[in-house]
């Protein structure tokens, strides 16, 4: 079973859908809203793949000892519930950002992703001297090319920091550190 309608819940169906006998995927819209048109013709080729358009996920059964033994999910338009007896999952629901570490250190939006761009240059948090790039960063887009793009960004404005910073310091600017002390 596997839930999500993004494509990469759609990439993951195409490389498991050859090495089961079924695959169940719930989806809570149709996936032309939500994955790319190529994803889409090659689930439809795929004959094992059984899709549920208009199902959420309402809980899970099972323990340590055994893994997981049922999955309950609503009808969303009828509000009726179904269970099934599954043994495996395969979760593609979005995610969280791993940066409850820098809560109350930089600025983070309302789901915790960090901002930047406040100040002069566009990939510096709110803490003078500290960038966020990929993933983590607030509006980012959430692919590698995205990421590395930003990566190579990042050099540059770091560059133009600490040129400016050594031009005129500011009294944000850190404490050098004291070898030995
Ligand atoms: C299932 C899936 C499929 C995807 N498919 C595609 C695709 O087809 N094409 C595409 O372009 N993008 C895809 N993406 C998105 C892509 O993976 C990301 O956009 C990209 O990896 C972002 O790079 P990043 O360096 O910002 O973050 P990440 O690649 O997530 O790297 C962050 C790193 O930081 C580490 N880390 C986290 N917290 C800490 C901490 N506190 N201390 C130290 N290290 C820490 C993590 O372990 C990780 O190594 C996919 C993502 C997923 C989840």
């Amino acid at each position: 079973m596997l839930i999500g309608g993004g494509n990469s819940a759609g990439q993951a169906i195409v490389f498991l859908a050859p090495q089961v006998k079924t695959l169940h995927l719930m989806v809570r819209r149709s996936l032309e809203e939500t994955m790319s048109q190529y994803l889409i013709d090659r689930i439809a080729s795929l004959p094992n793949v059984i899709i549920h358009v208009g199902t959420e996920i309402a809980g899970v059964e099972g323990n340590r000892q055994d893994g997981l033994s049922a999955a309950t999910f609503v009808d969303i338009a009828t509000g009726g519930h179904q269970r099934y007896k599954i043994r495996h999952m395969f979760l593609f629901i979005g995610a969280d950002p791993n940066a409850d570490w820098a809560h109350g250190c930089v600025d983070t939006d309302s789901h915790g992703f960090v901002a930047t761009g406040d100040g002069a240059l566009p990939l510096e948090t709110s803490l003078p001297g500290v960038f966020a790039i990929g993933d983590v960063r607030a509006g980012s887009t959430k692919r590698v090319a995205a990421a590395v793009g930003e990566g190579a960004a990042v050099v540059a404005q770091i560059h133009a920091k600490l040129a400016g910073d050594r031009v005129a310091p500011t009294s944000t600017s850190p404490a050098p550190i004291k070898e030995n002390a």
